[in-house]
C-alpha cells in the first residue's frame, strides 16, 4: 500500500512530538493512537499503516532530542501558535465516534439555533460537536439561525448566540439565516403542492387538533391541486392568522402522530427582527430545517434526541421534493442536575425576580457560566469528554468544575479571606523581632507560579481569623500561613459582630500544625462573595440557591481587575465580578 504524502507527514509530525515529549523515545502504539485520533478515517487501514509508523518511529528515535525538536519545529510552525488547542483536539477526537458514510474533505455540519433565547450549555454541546466533526473530517461547519417564528425571536438573541459562540471559540465557516431563504422556501412549498404532497387546510385549529388525535381526514384534503394553489395564494392576502395553514399530506392513520398531516406553513402577522413585516406566511421548523439542510449541502445533520419522531417527516418532505437527504443523527440533550436549561423554567424565575437575569450565576446559560469563571476551554473539554451519547445526560455540575479547576489552578492568585459570620479578631502578644512594631510582609501570590509575583501586606499584632479555627485552637498552636505560629490563649464573647481572642507568638518555623488564613486588621477590606448552588432541589426552586457572604479580605483583593480569577485559601475559586464583589466559581 502506498501511504499518501499527507498521511506520512502526519505520522512523522506525531512521532516527533511523541519523542520530544518522552525523552527522545517515540512509541509505535502511542503514535498509532494519535494518528487515528487525528484521522479517524484511517482506522480501518491501520494494520497496513503500522509498518510505516514503525519505520518512521525508528528513524525518529535515532535522532538526538535536539534534532527531534528542530525537525518538529520545522514542520509544526502553525501548531505551535495554537498548540494547546490542537493538542486538546487530538486528545478528545477519540471520544467522538466516526460519522457514518463520512468522506474526508466533504463533511458538512450545521448548528441551527433559533434566536429565541440566550445560549446555554445545551447549545454549547451542539455547536462544539458540530464544529469538531467538521474539523475532524476537514469539512465545513455552518451556523444557521433558524428564524422563522417572528413572535419568539429577537435581535438581542442573535447577538447573544453570536457572542456565546465567539466566547466558546466556535468558528463557523458560514453564517446564514433561514429567513433569507423564505422566498425559496415558498417555491418548494408550491412544488410540494404540485406533486400532491401538501394542501391548504382552512379548518378551525380546534377541529384540526381533534382530527389529528382521532386520525380523521378533513374535507380540504380531497380538493384539487388547483384549488390548493389558489388557497395558498390567498394565504398571502386574504386569510388571516389561524384561518389557513399549509399541511403536509402525510398519513392521518400513522402511529407516529408527527406524520398526521403536520403544518408546513402558517400565517404569523408579527414583526420579524430582521425582515420586519416583509412576510406573513412562515415555514415551520420541520419544513425549513429539512429543506435548508438539503440545499446547504449538509451531509450530517446532528440534532438532539427530542426530534427523533420528526425524522420520518424530515425525510418524507425531502423524498416528495426529490431533494438530497442528509444523514440525521441524534445526540442527547445536555443539562446539569438542578440547573434547568428550558426557557419555560427560567423565564418565570426572572419575571418573579427569583434569579437576576439571564446571566445570574445559578443558570446554565453561557453568559452565566462565563460570569462565574468557567473557562470556554473547560466547556469544550467537558462536552467532548461526555462524547456523542444518545442516552440522556444530566451530569452533575461538579464534573465541569473539576475540568475548570485544572485549567484555572495554575493562574489563580491565592488570597486570604475571612467570613464575617465566622470571624474572630485576634491580638497576638509577646511578639519578638521585626513584627513587634508593625511592618510589612511579602507573600507569594501562588505556591508554584512565579509569574504571578507577590504582594505586600501591612501587619501589626491584630488579625481576623476564622472563629471556628480559633475555637478549636484554644491552648493549641496554629500557623498563620506564610507568617508565623501562635497559640490561642483565650476567647471573649462576641461584641460588635465578632469575637475577640488573645494569642501569644510561638515562633517562625514551619511546623506540622493547623494552617490558617488570616487578614491583617491594618490591611483589611470588606468584600461580598456570591455563592451559587443548585437552583432546583428535588424539582422545586431552592430559595437558598444564592448565598451572599460578607467577608474581610486583604486589600490586594480590592485591586484585582474585574474578570480575574482568584483562589481564596481554604474557601474556593472566585471570579471578580465588580469592585469588591466576587462570584464563587467552585471549590
Ligand atoms: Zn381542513
Amino acid at each position: 500500500m502506498v501511504v499518501e504524502e499527507d498521511t506520512l507527514l502526519l505520522i512523522r509530525r506525531l512521532a516527533l512530538r511523541n519523542a520530544v515529549e518522552h525523552d527522545g523515545k517515540a512509541m509505535v502504539d502511542k503514535v498509532t493512537a494519535k494518528v487515528i485520533a487525528v484521522r479517524p478515517d484511517l482506522r480501518s487501514s491501520v494494520k497496513v499503516l503500522i509498518p510505516t509508523i514503525s519505520a518512521v518511529v525508528d528513524e525518529v528515535n535515532r535522532l538526538s532530542i535536539e534534532e527531534q525538536r528542530s525537525s518538529l519545529e520545522a514542520i509544526e510552525p502553525k501548531e505551535r501558535a495554537d498548540g494547546e488547542h490542537a493538542e486538546r483536539r487530538e486528545q478528545y477526537a477519540t471520544t467522538l465516534p466516526q460519522l457514518p458514510d463520512a468522506v474526508m474533505g466533504s463533511v458538512v455540519t450545521r448548528f441551527p439555533p433559533e434566536p429565541n433565547g440566550y445560549p446555554h450549555i445545551g447549545h454549547a454541546k451542539a455547536a462544539i460537536i458540530d464544529e469538531e466533526y467538521a474539523r475532524m473530517y476537514k469539512g465545513r461547519f455552518i451556523l444557521r439561525f433558524d428564524d422563522t417564528n417572528p413572535v419568539k425571536e429577537r435581535r438581542e438573541y442573535y447577538d447573544a448566540i453570536m457572542d456565546g459562540l465567539r466566547w466558546l471559540n466556535v468558528k463557523p465557516d458560514l453564517i446564514k439565516n433561514t429567513s433569507d431563504d423564505i422566498e425559496l422556501l415558498y417555491r418548494y412549498a408550491e412544488r410540494l403542492i404540485e406533486v400532491d404532497g401538501a394542501y391548504v387546510c382552512t379548518c378551525k385549529p380546534d377541529t384540526i387538533k381533534r382530527n389529528r388525535a382521532s386520525s380523521i381526514e378533513c374535507a380540504c384534503r380531497s380538493l384539487s391541486r388547483d384549488e390548493h394553489m389558489e388557497r395558498w395564494h390567498k394565504m398571502f392576502s386574504e386569510y388571516r392568522a389561524n384561518q389557513a395553514i399549509l399541511r403536509f399530506k402525510g398519513d392521518m392513520r400513522s402511529s407516529n402522530t408527527v406524520m398526521r398531516d403536520p403544518t408546513l406553513f402558517r400565517i404569523i402577522e408579527h414583526e420579524h427582527p430582521l425582515k420586519g413585516y416583509r412576510y406573513r406566511v412562515w415555514p415551520t421548523y420541520d419544513f425549513a430545517a429539512s429543506i435548508e439542510d438539503s440545499i446547504d449541502g449538509v451531509t450530517h445533520a446532528l440534532r438532539s434526541k427530542e426530534y427523533e419522531l420528526r425524522n420520518e417527516l424530515y425525510y418524507a418532505i425531502l423524498d416528495r421534493l426529490g431533494l438530497r437527504k442528509p444523514i440525521v443523527l441524534e445526540f442527547s440533550r445536555l443539562e446539569f442536575e438542578g440547573m434547568p436549561v428550558s426557557k419555560r423554567m427560567i423565564t418565570p424565575l426572572i419575571e418573579k425576580g427569583l434569579v437576576n437575569g439571564w446571566d445570574d450565576p445559578r443558570l446554565p446559560t453561557l453568559a452565566a457560566l462565563r460570569r462565574r469563571g468557567i473557562k470556554p476551554e473547560a466547556i469544550r473539554e467537558f462536552v467532548l469528554s461526555l462524547g456523542f451519547t444518545k442516552a440522556d445526560t444530566k451530569p452533575p455540575f461538579e464534573l465541569l468544575e473539576a475540568i475548570n479547576r485544572k485549567m484555572i489552578d495554575a493562574d489563580a492568585t491565592r488570597l486570604f479571606m475571612v467570613r464575617l459570620d465566622d470571624c474572630a479578631r485576634v491580638k497576638v502578644n509577646r511578639l519578638d523581632g521585626v513584627y513587634a512594631d508593625g511592618t510589612t510582609v511579602k507573600i507569594r501570590n501562588h505556591p508554584t507560579n512565579d509569574a504571578l509575583g507577590s504582594r505586600i501586606i501591612k501587619v501589626r499584632d491584630e488579625f481576623y481569623l476564622p472563629l471556628s479555627d480559633v475555637i478549636n485552637a484554644i491552648g493549641k498552636e496554629i500557623r498563620l500561613i506564610d507568617l508565623y505560629n501562635i497559640m490561642i490563649e483565650r476567647l471573649e464573647p462576641s461584641e460588635g459582630g465578632y469575637a475577640r481572642a488573645y494569642a501569644i507568638f510561638t515562633g517562625y518555623e514551619v511546623k506540622d500544625v493547623k494552617k490558617v488564613q488570616w487578614v491583617s486588621v491594618d490591611d483589611a477590606v470588606q468584600i461580598t462573595v456570591l455563592v451559587p448552588t443548585h437552583l432546583y432541589v428535588d424539582g422545586a426552586y431552592n430559595p437558598k440557591s444564592l448565598e451572599i457572604i460578607h467577608a474581610y479580605a486583604e486589600s490586594y483583593a480590592g485591586r484585582i481587575g474585574v474578570g480575574s480569577i482568584v483562589q481564596f485559601v481554604r474557601f474556593g475559586f472566585c471570579r471578580v465580578d465588580a469592585d469588591g464583589i466576587f462570584i464563587m466559581s467552585h471549590k
